[in-house]
């Protein structure tokens, strides 16, 4: 699933891609994603221009110059591509945009619990669907006083306090694993345990490590691409995430089950 360095590198690529491009057709050749594409055929896009692309927590936002949205967010197995018109359609590409310069935005998804919607945008400048998400963890917003004041209230693991999305938003399963480790934190850990100099300690290596990510490209994980089909390369940078031995230490990583899903860690090297 793409995650958070993932999103900003699709929105990074859509924003070249798409600025300043005016749609000339939308075709959708199936009825439904997460949500139905119908809505996409009745949104009168023809003729709307691209503004830019933006991420918000693990979204594309692309702003058409009506003020609406094309918000997208890729579930499972989501890819998009802008490619000539010229370029056959794969099975599993659902919807085209055709653009003004020859160019298709297509949005390919086999197992389609991604999504695809044209949304107004609220008070605070974002789609509708993405009100009362959290901060952005590269936001000077999210520090380690934020996140431990949430603790304070939680009975939860700290892996599941980092992923809560009303608190910060975007720190998914791999990022959650590697912030963890490198602050020396055990996913398992009460929430209400950590100190504010652990919260401190995560809300920087997070930081870190979600730039880190995005400079590689994101961590390729099953069929998730780039724009451009390279591969992200942070997959090699992964300290304990799917590891077998410790990144610091050598030890054999643990594993435990939070929330639904598997955590990875290292005895020695997390408190
Ligand atoms: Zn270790």
């Amino acid at each position: 699933m793409p995650e958070l360095p993932e999103a900003e590198s699709i929105a990074r690529a859509l924003d070249k891609a798409l600025k300043g491009r005016t749609i000339r057709k939308v075709e959708v050749f199936f009825p439904r994603l997460r949500t139905s594409l119908e809505p996409l055929l009745k949104a009168k896009l023809v003729g709307r221009k691209f503004v830019d692309c933006k991420r918000r927590a693990r979204y594309a936002v692309a702003e058409l110059d009506d003020g609406r949205t094309l918000t997208m967010h890729f579930g499972m197995s989501g890819v998009v591509r802008v490619e000539p018109a010229s370029v056959p359609r794969r099975k599993h590409e659902h919807v085209f945009i055709h653009l003004d310069d020859g160019n298709v935005f297509r949005f390919e998804d086999p197992r389609r619990f991604g999504f695809l919607e044209v949304q107004r945008k609220g008070a605070d400048g974002w789609p509708e669907c993405l009100a009362g998400i959290g901060v952005e963890p590269l936001s000077p917003a999210f520090t380690g006083e934020l996140l431990y004041a949430a603790a304070q209230k939680r009975k939860t693991s700290a892996k599941e306090l980092v992923m809560d999305n009303k608190i910060v938003t975007g720190i998914g399963n791999i990022y959650a694993a590697e912030a963890l480790f490198a602050s020396g934190i055990k996913p398992q850990r009460p929430a209400n345990t950590l100190t504010l100099e652990e919260c401190r300690r995560f809300a920087k290596e997070v930081k870190r490590i979600l730039r880190l990510a995005i400079k590689w490209g994101g961590t390729t994980v099953s069929d998730f691409k780039n724009v451009d089909g390279s591969e992200g390369k942070f997959a090699q940078k992964l300290k304990i995430y799917s590891q077998k031995k410790c990144g610091k230490c050598g030890a054999p990583v643990q594993t435990i089950v939070l929330g639904g899903r598997t955590s990875w860690y290292c005895d020695h090297c997390q408190k």
